[in-house]
């Protein structure tokens, strides 16, 4: 379940929005401090403390009815 917050237009924004909004909010939340969380936007670190190494990105599925994608027609998380 997801926020409509977090619907960009594009895979591009996504992950801009990911890296510039998201990730952010989500290292200070967990007590990490990359360069993002105190210039604000991403910087394409190489710290310890960064907090997006990996990106999935689910395109599609095989089995039927196997994932649902809900949509709050509200502001959820980051
Ligand atoms: S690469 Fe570094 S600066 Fe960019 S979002 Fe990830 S943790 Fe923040």
């Amino acid at each position: 379940m997801i926020g409509k917050n977090k619907i960009t237009k594009t895979h591009d924004e996504a992950i801009k929005r990911t890296r510039n909004i998201a990730a952010p909010l989500n290292a200070v939340r967990a007590g990490y401090n990359p360069p993002c969380v105190s210039i604000g936007h991403c910087v394409d670190c190489t710290s310890l403390e960064r907090v997006c190494f990996t990106l999935a990105i689910t395109e599609g599925q095989y089995v039927k009815d196997r994932l649902f994608l809900l949509i709050a027609n509200e502001e959820e998380g980051f």
